[in-house]
């Protein structure tokens, strides 16, 4: 893919005018006439309706399919998607799986290799890769996605400017909406939503692959409605969770479930708890491997070799857990008669020993992983 470097000069006099409205103009609005419940309320639900329409709509739901969802909620998320101002579903979904493809290489148009910097905001004011949308063919049929890519600026006015400002002039309060609701939230979900691209590629922990850029981080979670598990994220695109934990802050996989639950959303797509556990134990072998790279040979062969021996015991229980787990559900599937009862019975002991067996293992696994850490991190 060719790509050359201009200046968008739309794009930065837009993230200029925006930030400085909201950074500045914000702040002396505040102090001169106090904030009011309506300033409030718009800032918070245009936050929370743009940047969820971005993370659940336009990501999980669109660039990954990672459920379906009614042709309303669609809709809502094609509207307020457009109010966050990051270009159009096509647009931002064809460039985001691109990232996902070529993650690391020229062809990711977001490349953490160019710099914090440029994977933040440079790729959108300096660089402009030409978008192909051949890979985005599964969406562009839609009328509402389609209208909204060739009318994307009426939409983005309409619902990211015109409609805060609506209600602003019925609140009697048109400059606070100005201000509040439409320059600070633009720059708030801007910047937090950007941080994805940099920070959770540079800063925070490989949990599920060491080879590649993408980090877990829980403070972008925390301001990005759950995107900041981003290690996750790259290795299982399609889960529609990125905090896989039941206690990770992810308001977008809460959101879905909501909607599944309401009937709005269906087929939620998850990798496997097995699948999930041996990503990690790969990572956790190679993040050792890495920092054992430096040391001298004889120390290397010793420390390798143990961890092999520990590797192996640990990935064989993970597989008998999840032997045991399948042989357990094919005999209930069989609507066994009472007499089979036992069997099952026998099946599902020997699934939850199996599973106590890896997490005891587990337990040692990391006390190791984390002694070879810190171990090596000191040697001269
Ligand atoms: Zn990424
Ligand atoms: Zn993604």
């Amino acid at each position: 893919m060719k790509s050359n470097f201009v200046i968008n000069w739309r794009n930065c006099a837009f993230f200029f005018t925006t930030t400085v409205l909201g950074v500045v103009g914000g702040p002396i609005y505040i102090w001169k006439h106090g904030l009011t419940a309506v300033d409030v309320t718009m800032f918070l639900v245009w936050t929370v309706f743009t940047g969820m329409s971005i993370t659940v709509g336009y990501h999980r739901l669109c660039a990954h399919r990672s459920f379906k969802a009614h042709p309303i909620f669609q809709f809502f998320c094609l509207f307020f998607g457009a109010a966050a101002f990051q270009e159009s579903l096509l647009q931002w979904t064809s460039q985001h799986r691109n990232h996902h493809r070529y993650v690391d290489t020229d062809q990711d148009p977001y490349n953490i290799k160019q710099g914090f910097f440029y994977a933040h905001i440079g790729w959108l004011i300096f660089r402009k890769h030409p978008i192909n949308y051949d890979n985005v063919k599964d969406l562009e049929n839609d009328r509402f996605i389609r209208s909204q890519h060739d009318f994307y600026p009426l939409w983005a006015i309409a619902a990211g400017i015109m409609l805060p400002l609506f209600i602003g002039a019925c609140t009697g309060n048109m400059l606070g909406a100005f201000l509040i609701g439409i320059a600070a939230r633009i720059t708030f979900v801007h910047q937090s939503t950007f941080m994805i691209n940099s920070v959770c590629h540079y800063f925070g922990k490989s949990t599920y692959d060491q080879a590649s850029s993408p980090r877990d981080h829980w403070i972008v979670a925390l301001i990005t409605n759950g995107e900041g598990y981003h290690s996750f994220h790259h290795r299982f695109p399609s889960d529609y969770r990125n905090g896989v934990k039941w206690y990770h802050w992810d308001p977008s996989k809460w959101a879905i479930r909501l909607l599944a639950f309401v009937g709005l959303a269906s087929d939620l797509k998850r990798a496997s708890e097995f699948q999930i556990l041996s990503a990690a134990l790969v990572a956790d072998k190679e993040s050792v491997e890495r920092s054992l790279g430096a040391m001298p040979q004889k120390v290397q062969v010793t420390a390798l070799t143990n961890l092999m021996i520990r590797y192996e015991r640990i990935k064989d229980l993970l597989h008998t857990w999840e032997l045991k787990v399948k042989e357990y559900a094919a005999i209930s599937k069989q609507g066994l008669k009472e007499s089979d009862a036992a069997r099952k019975k026998a099946a599902q002991l020997q699934a939850k020993e199996a599973r106590e067996q890896f997490l005891r293992m587990r337990e040692q696994w990391a006390d190791f992983v984390e002694q070879m850490a810190f171990k090596f991190a000191f040697q001269p």
